[in-house]
């Protein structure tokens, strides 16, 4: 809970509730690992460990020095990650040359010895610019930083090239003399528009197969249709749509990055482009401000911390909710969703969240665990996957297809139970909620288009091939009702059927 989105970038929560780098969110797209704490080491995460051991005694009070004592703690951890799987990969984050990655860079150049040449594969990640006004690509960053790290003592197998183009064949063999590595290792990773592309790019350049070469494990048949389908429909959509998109940090959109990919495969299943429009919440709590939302067709209101734009998330779900847009509140925009709620339709003016009011006498959103006497910023989230019970019939059973879902949580307040009675008599529908019925995880209004808010993060559980049932039906409503007030006219049928 100390991270901010504008260093940072996303906080990335994996199911067992480690709050990490967003970079882990595209390994858990792109493949079909689950993440946990253990796939992500800081170098803070490791010293913290070394620190600790070295209180208990573990080192029977020998000096610690970064070699042995740190590099031993990231072998520890990679050989941790590596139970139960194939191939491990571990990307070492930094550029070579970076004092904070040597430690690491140390580690993985010692992991050869332990695993054994034939178990291992650096791959080198460089870069291969195109000077536009020379009109040529220079080799000379990637000989640098082989270099670099060959002074270091390893030398790199594989050169993924990041570049605008593609290396020709003179190119890859001029790379590969200088870097002293195969010339059919050298890999163009060409720049594309959708990170989604690179799969079947990089298998495009023969990397699959070196790797299981390098790696002495047998060849098999890549099956890369369902990629192939993935791409082509996001090359060739059937039309568009834009969404509007409430947030604190709009500003920098990589903190909202799991939203954006989220609503991008929600587009996919109806074949259609999702574009996004980002609306500073504060922005809305200006005299004028809601022009800014007056030709949504979908409103998306998504996490956020802090009194800062919380009213303009309010006003943006009132805005939603009584003109019928489609509406889909995430966390925070649950949060505010419900609190609009009590205050436009249940008679209570002054309700609130006690984040931002302690004195308001009607709590709606506060935190449960206050009354348990625990409070320290940063420990006392609610993190991670939970199990949510859905009520049949309603938009999200609908949805989701199963009475029983899990879904990841990063929250400090709730719903207050409290005010239940009030809300649902008033026509909230409370549509799903923790198995032993205490948190409240999902609200939705009977007789709106589509008014779906939720506790948690479903963000994080979306894949290009599989994107998230939430966020496909959003995308859906959103674009019915871009067909109506086009007045095109549509039923739910015609899209669903276009999906199959
Ligand atoms: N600030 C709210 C809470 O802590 C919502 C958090 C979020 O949107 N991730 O409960």
């Amino acid at each position: 809970g100390t991270m901010s989105p504008y260093q940072h970038g996303e906080v990335y929560v994996t199911d067992d509730g480690a709050e990490t780098d967003l970079d882990l969110g595209h390994y858990e797209r792109i493949t079909s690992m689950v993440a946990t704490r253990d796939h992500n080491w800081t170098t803070g995460k490791i010293y913290l460990s070394v620190i600790q051991k070295e209180r208990r005694g573990e080192y029977l009070g020998r000096t610690v020095q970064v070699i042995p004592h740190i590099t031993n703690e990231i072998k520890n951890s990679i050989r941790a990650a590596a139970q139960d799987v194939d191939i491990l990969l571990i990307e070492i984050g930094g550029t070579v040359g970076d004092i904070e990655s040597l430690p690491f860079l140390e580690a993985i150049r010692q992991f050869r010895q332990d695993v054994g040449r034939e178990n291992t594969l650096y791959i080198h990640l460089t870069l291969v610019p195109y000077i536009a006004s020379a009109g040529e690509l220079k080799t000379k960053p990637t000989q640098h930083s082989v270099r670099d790290l060959r002074s270091i003592g390893i030398q790199p197998d594989v050169l993924l090239c990041r570049t605008d183009r593609q290396l020709d064949r003179d190119m890859k063999r001029k790379i590969a003399l200088f870097c002293d590595v195969d010339e059919g290792a050298v890999i163009t990773a060409r720049d594309v528009s959708s990170i989604y592309e690179v799969p079947l790019n990089l298998a495009g350049e023969g990397l699959d197969r070196i790797l299981l070469e390098r790696l002495h494990l047998p060849e098999t048949e890549a099956k890369m249709d369902a990629w192939e389908d993935l791409v082509e429909r996001i090359q060739q959509p059937m039309d568009e749509v834009t969404l509007h998109f409430i947030g604190k940090y709009t500003a920098y959109e990589d903190s909202y990055k799991s939203i954006n990919e989220a609503l991008h495969h929600g587009g996919l299943p109806h074949r259609l482009k999702v574009k996004l429009q980002y609306v500073e919440a504060e922005a809305l709590e200006e005299p004028d401000g809601l022009k800014l939302i007056e030709d949504a067709v979908g409103i998306l209101v998504g996490p956020g911390f802090g009194d800062r734009g919380s009213r303009g998330m309010m006003a943006a779900a009132e805005y939603a909710r009584t003109r019928k847009i489609p509406y889909f509140g995430i966390c925070y925009g649950f949060q505010w969703a419900v609190v609009e709620y009590a205050r436009s339709m249940c008679g209570l003016p002054d309700a609130d969240s006690t984040e931002i009011s302690e004195e308001t006498p009607h709590k709606i959103i506060y935190k449960l665990r206050d009354l348990l006497g625990v409070d320290d910023m940063g420990g006392t989230m609610r993190l991670g996957s939970y199990a949510c019970r859905l009520t049949p019939d309603s938009l999200a059973f609908r949805l989701y297809g199963e009475e029983i879902i899990h879904e990841r949580h990063r929250h400090r307040y709730e719903f207050n139970c409290l005010y239940e009675r009030t809300l649902t008599e008033n026509g909230l529908r409370i549509s799903g909620r923790s198995l032993d019925g205490k948190f409240v995880e999902i609200v939705e209004l009977p007789g709106h288009p589509w008014y779906l808010a939720v506790q948690f993060h479903p963000e994080f559980k979306s894949k290009p091939l599989h994107p998230h049932p939430l966020f496909a039906g959003f995308v859906e409503a959103a674009y019915k009702r871009k067909l109506a007030l086009a007045g095109v006219s549509t039923n739910v049928t015609s899209i669903a059927e276009r999906r199959r």
